[in-house]
């Protein structure tokens, strides 16, 4: 049995670290509150599960600090109906919230360790509602597509031209763009063919690799 009462650790990190920063969706405080996001992370780093910053998940790779997976999520406004695609699936953490507040996940992941990892940890988990891919996710998914919503968590120098292809009429698309030291996480909403934009906050992710994206490592 584990000394850590995690249960309690998770009740601080919503209430200390979400909430007090303005978050007030129930739905989305609930799901933040049920997620064991200290499955998703190294056992080395399980003790800092659920502290207020990003976490080492191996290949150089991060799991997002949670009150930037709190915004990202809060900012696309899920109902519980929507099919959305996340870029990025790193530990599995991000798309796990995601299936708590919509109906299928779809996320892609570049490395073939990660998304191998992640899979079987989501499923292990009871997390039926969410497909690991693996490839490039600049490209999406165009044979699910269209998304009512869609979170990138790697960063460009612009959205890929195929997200916002993929983007179904109403939908929203949350997403870093900006230089690989740091950037502006960006709101975009469709409306039939237009796309309106929307700068939210500062930020700094780790770079999306890819066609539509930065070129190598
Ligand atoms: N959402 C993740 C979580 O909850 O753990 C954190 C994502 S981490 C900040 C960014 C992830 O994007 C990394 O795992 C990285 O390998 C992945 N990535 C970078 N470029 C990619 C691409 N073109 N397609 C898919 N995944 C990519």
């Amino acid at each position: 049995m584990s000394l850590i009462d995690y249960k309690a650790a998770r009740k601080r990190m919503v209430d200390g670290q979400i909430a007090i920063r303005g978050i007030t969706s129930p739905d989305v405080l609930k799901a933040f509150l049920e997620v064991p996001r200290h499955h998703f992370v190294p056992k080395t780093q399980q003790v800092h599960a659920y502290q207020d910053s990003p976490l080492p998940i191996g290949l150089g790779q991060t799991i997002s600090q949670p009150y930037i997976a709190a915004y990202m999520t809060d900012i696309l406004q899920l109902t519980g109906d929507e099919r959305v695609l996340e870029i990025g699936t790193g530990s599995g953490y991000q798309a796990a919230i995601l299936g708590m507040l919509a109906d299928e996940i779809h996320t892609i992941e570049r490395h073939p360790f990660l998304a191998d990892k992640a899979a079987r940890l989501l499923q292990s988990l009871g997390y039926s509602n969410v497909r690991v891919h693996e490839g490039d996710g600049t490209q999406g998914l165009p044979e699910f597509a269209p998304f009512q919503a869609i979170m990138v968590t790697a960063a460009a120098p612009e959205v890929p031209t195929p997200l916002l292809d993929q983007l179904g009429d109403g939908g929203r698309l949350v997403m870093p763009v900006g230089g690989r030291g740091g950037q502006v996480l960006l709101l975009y909403r469709r409306d039939g063919d237009e796309f309106h934009r929307e700068d939210m906050v500062p930020v700094a992710f780790v770079p999306l690799i890819g066609e539509h994206g930065w070129e190598g490592e």
